[in-house]
């Protein structure tokens, strides 16, 4: 990597199956979001990065040498993995090592994905699309200022571009409701995937996102059946 600034690495899981569908894969958490979603399940990430202990990348890159030919690729999650100042050193190492990259992101940065796709740093992307594409409905869903623009030049980028991807959707009761998940899939029209989220009000960044029900797994299902037909593939996660 870059010697000069070497930002802080805020985690690492050495395995999860879980986290990139049919792959074995490590996760590197990276601080600090633009968003403040309050059903956010990585507060400290988010709000308080500095009290997490930095995780040495000289550490990640001898398990990458212990494990080769162990795990398929490493998902680059935080936080939003796009503000941090060095992805591109970082997944370009990890692609040098000879391992797939996927990353999660919150499509806030269009041009930083451009970028990434560009150099042919990413091999999946796995896009949150948190409300409909309406300034203050995604405001609101997020607690934070949002360019929906920004939001919309990522999901063409996306579908434009030869790279495998899926957009998600954490549906959480209180913002998200049946007019509002087909105003999602309109904006994703034609997508090779779209994943609704159960949503878990456990641990989130707003507290009282506890007394949220969520849906039920069978309301979830009525929802994926009815936007399925705007997309290539739809199924719901987490139930
Ligand atoms: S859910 Fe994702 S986009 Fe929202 S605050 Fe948490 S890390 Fe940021």
């Amino acid at each position: 990597m870059n010697q000069e600034i070497i930002h802080p690495i805020k985690g690492f899981n050495p395995h999860t199956f879980l986290d990139w569908e049919g792959k074995i894969a490590c996760v590197i958490y990276l601080p600090g979001c633009n968003f403040k979603c309050p059903f956010c399940h990585s507060s400290e990430l988010v709000i308080n990065p500095e009290t997490i202990a930095n995780v040495d990348y000289a550490y990640i890159k001898d398990f990458f040498k212990e494990k080769k030919g162990w795990i398929d690729g490493v998902v680059i999650g935080g936080g939003e993995p796009t503000l941090y100042k060095n992805l591109p050193d970082l997944l370009r190492d990890i692609k040098n090592k000879g391992l797939l990259v996927k990353l999660d992101t919150n499509g806030t940065n269009p041009m930083v994905l451009k970028q990434l796709i560009d150099e042919k740093l990413l091999d999946y992307v796995a896009m949150d699309i948190k409300a409909p594409l309406d300034t203050q409905l995604y405001a609101k869903v997020t607690a934070s200022n949002v360019d929906v623009i920004s939001i919309k030049q990522s999901i063409d980028l996306l579908m434009s571009r030869d790279i495998d991807y899926e957009f998600r959707t954490t549906v959480v009761p209180c913002f998200l409701q049946k007019k509002d998940m087909l105003a999602i899939v309109k904006a994703i029209k034609g997508a090779k995937k779209y994943i609704l989220q159960q949503f878990d009000p456990k641990d989130t960044l707003d507290k009282s996102m506890a007394t949220v029900k969520p849906y039920l797994p069978d309301e979830l299902k009525q929802f994926a059946q009815l936007v399925s037909e705007f997309v290539k593939q739809c199924y719901v996660r987490g139930i």
